[in-house]
């Protein structure tokens, strides 16, 4: 008999019923139970039909499973009249908790089909499709520990959840229109299908309704209509920040968008991320929906719900096939979840369609970019978390709590990193409280106890305030990461990479050594120590948090003449001499190597952004603007003050802005490798790993890997892990658990 361990993402995903399938195909008798941490197999047989068991168990393994390991061992053989599955029994150990699945096509098909029993079922789903993260209390993942344990199955459900030869046999949120979920206009009576109809012709009239998906609810209203979108900006106070688009199908998407080849498996992957993709020239989604910038946040429908919304077969006779779906949350707090909160924060909403359905842990939609034909992460949450990265060397567990904008938290145990969905800007209480919850909850999850925690090292940040009281509430040692260094670490770790690098960590904001800013880092570093060995100039920030607002104020301190600052406008004249009064007297000024904010300068010089409404604004459009010049420039420069000078003296030349803009991206892209070269001789390293905000510029990053790379240095890049500090709490979670 073989007694055979499978480890990975095998819970949740229909393995059991695929093992005893296969089982039977080979004549094998035997059990197959979930462990909670993984799924064990006792199988007895001829040796040919267990060597083609295991062959077929790694061959053939149902698509949205991961087997990351399998151990067998020899037994002494025991009578098993059969195979079967027996009952989840719960053991300690590595836990795998799968993301949530967007609806596969099986499940799409039945749903339009009217002789299907679960015709228009806004639930439907099956093993290999539906909510898993976000509706699970604890392992191993049965129904009676999800949201689904309030509602009895009907005697049809059941007969699928038995019965191996379904699709749904062991499908935990398995319901039909007789059993389970429904949903439900709020403050109002109408329930089902007459709900959903009556969102259609709100949303088909210009009207704006707040849905409740899988990870928390969305504001949705019609994509092409400027009124509808305009309205929904003024009620969420956004005058700016792009909106994502929910598209119908691809069709549709193309019809607005340039899609690539590399983009396509992304788009429509059963994570179903936000997808940055070039908006095509006289579209007909309303320019409001993402203003002054070339790209638009597009992604497919995911839910059963979302498909009926778009095609449910009702009398409208037009329905708009692209609808913004923005995350439902008042400004700075993490995304809404229930019923109560929806009323009080949607009263401008026409109507609010939500589900009994419960949300246990949010999960914001992802949103991706691609560089150089890779894909680029900018938020990793539904669908790919809580998937683990791998990061040998691990010496203990830990929980890492991220950084403030953004954030995600991280809990490690076994070289085995679980970053969070995200949670939000932890600048406020309520975000604090979520974040709090949730960590409780993922412990609870993944089993994880963890002997240190870690956070940043930046005084001020609440998330350093809660790591203080959960060290102290568990009696661990605390941990103080620097940012950058940790940014570096993530992306050593994405890329399980172990030796020393070169680290250059462009970023926003973040608090260094010395207690000034930092944000233009280069780091020669390991897991274990790092060196700040260059950074970009150092220049004032003047006026407090204003200054991360404004970039005309940096772009002050770089111009320094006030004739000079009054020729490019960039502010009005009291301002001006406000400003230039605080750099000149250093009144109000913190000393900063902020490469974001550099960004925010050269954008302000160029008259492209001078204030921003949203966090990156001024970087993204001069991004934008520099993709619609075509010439290219080669000239180097010793450092950030001489690109800086040259950059001014040709915008008062009178040289194209989109030129000057490209001009920007290429002399930084050719700084930073330079840097990077002498470094790479002084210190003997040939590796550079690039991390931080800044690098999701996808034309800075694309260029600086190239440059990079002709100059013999490998280049070492995020993927699947945010650059920015959504994928901080990765690096704390290394080093915590490293040293
Ligand atoms: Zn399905
Ligand atoms: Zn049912
Ligand atoms: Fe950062």
């Amino acid at each position: 008999m073989l007694n055979i361990k499978v480890f990975g993402i095998v819970q949740g995903v229909g393995f059991r019923p695929f093992v005893s399938r296969i089982a039977v195909a080979n004549n094998l008798r035997g059990t197959v139970a979930n462990r909670g941490s993984y799924v064990e197999i006792f199988a007895c047989g001829d040796a040919d039909d267990l060597k083609n068991f295991l062959a077929a168990l790694q061959a053939e393994a149902p698509e949205r499973s991961a087997i990351l390991n399998v151990q067998t061992s020899e037994l002494p053989d025991e009578y098993f009249a059969d195979f079967r599955i027996v009952e989840s029994v719960h053991e300690a150990g590595d836990i795998f908790v799968s993301p949530d699945i967007a609806i596969c096509d099986k499940c799409a098909a039945e749903l339009f089909d009217p002789t299907n029993r679960r015709y228009l079922h806004p639930f439907i789903n099956c093993t290999a499709c539906g909510a898993r993260l976000t509706i699970l209390k604890n392992m191993p993942y049965d129904r009676e520990r999800t949201s689904m344990s309030e509602f009895p199955m009907c005697d049809a459900c059941a007969e699928e959840y038995h019965n191996p030869a379904s699709r749904r046999y062991d499908a935990q949120p398995i319901c039909c229109n007789d059993c389970g979920c429904e949903v439900y206009l709020l403050n109002s009576n109408l329930r089902g299908h007459d709900a959903i109809k009556s969102a259609r012709k709100i949303l088909a009239e210009g009207g704006i309704v707040a849905i409740k998906g899988i990870g928390g609810f969305h504001l949705a209203c019609d994509a092409r209509n400027v009124d509808a979108v305009r309205r929904l900006r003024d009620s969420k106070t956004r005058p700016n920040k792009p909106f994502a688009v929910m598209f119908k199908d691809i069709a549709a998407v193309e019809r607005e968008c340039i899609l690539n080849a590399a983009q396509i498996p992304f788009l429509d992957s059963p994570q179903k991320p936000i997808v940055l993709l070039q908006k095509k020239i006289g579209g007909s989604i309303a320019p409001n929906v993402a203003p002054h910038i070339n790209r638009l946040g597009v992604m497919l429908p995911y839910t059963p719900l979302h498909l009926l919304i778009f095609n449910f077969p009702d009398e409208l006779k037009a329905f708009p096939d692209a609808l913004i779906m923005t995350s439902g949350n008042p400004s700075g707090v993490p995304i809404t979840i229930d019923d109560a909160d929806a009323v009080k924060n949607f009263d401008f909403c026409d109507a609010i369609l939500s589900n009994d359905r419960k949300i246990l842990l949010r999960a914001d939609d992802s949103v991706m970019d691609f560089i150089d034909a890779r894909p680029s992460m900018i938020r990793r949450s539904r669908g790919y978390a809580p998937l683990p990265i791998f990061y040998d060397g691990g010496k203990r567990s830990a929980l890492a709590v991220g950084g403030e904008l953004k954030n995600t938290f991280c809990l490690a145990k076994n070289n085995l990193l679980y970053a969070s969905p995200h949670i939000g800007d932890a600048g406020n209480l309520q975000t604090i409280e979520v974040l709090e919850a949730s960590i409780r909850r993922m412990s609870d999850l993944l089993e994880i106890a963890p002997d240190v925690v870690a956070c940043d090292l930046h005084p001020r940040y609440r998330t350093t305030a809660l790591a203080e009281e959960l060290a102290a509430k568990l009696g661990v040692p605390l941990i103080k990461i620097q940012h950058h260094y940790a940014h570096v670490l993530s992306c050593m770790a994405e890329n399980n990479f172990h030796d020393a690098v070169i680290g250059v960590a462009f970023d926003g904001t973040g608090y260094g050594d010395d207690g000034t800013i930092w944000g233009g880092e280069f780091f020669i570093c390991d897991a274990n120590r790092y060196e700040r060995a260059a950074h970009i100039d150092a220049f004032k920030q003047a006026g407090g948090d204003k200054s991360a607002r404004e970039g005309w104020r940096i772009a002050l301190a770089f111009v320094e003449d006030l004739d000079v600052a009054r020729k490019l406008e960039l502010a009005d004249e009291q301002n001006l001499r406000g400003v230039k009064f605080l750099l000149d007297s250093g009144i109000n000024c913190v000393t900063s190597t902020s490469a974001g904010r550099l960004f925010d300068a050269a954008s302000a010089i160029l008259g492209v952004c001078k204030v921003s409404t949203y966090e990156g604004e001024a970087a993204m459009r001069l991004q934008a603007a520099a993709e619609r010049s075509t010439k290219s420039f080669r000239a180097g420069f010793a450092s950030t003050t001489e690109l800086f000078n040259e950059l001014l003296r040709r915008r008062l030349d009178g040289e194209d802005v989109c030129d000057l803009a490209r001009f920007f991206h290429a002399g930084l892209a050719e700084y930073t490798a330079q840097v990077a070269e002498d470094l790479s001789l002084r210190a003997g390293l040939k590796t550079v790993a690039l991390s931080g905000g800044v690098f999701q510029n996808s034309l800075l990053s694309s260029l600086t890997s190239d440059k990079l790379r002709r100059r013999g240095l490998t280049v070492l890049r995020h993927e699947l892990i945010p650059p920015n500090d959504g994928g901080l709490c990765i690096g704390q979670a290394v080093y915590a658990t490293q040293n």
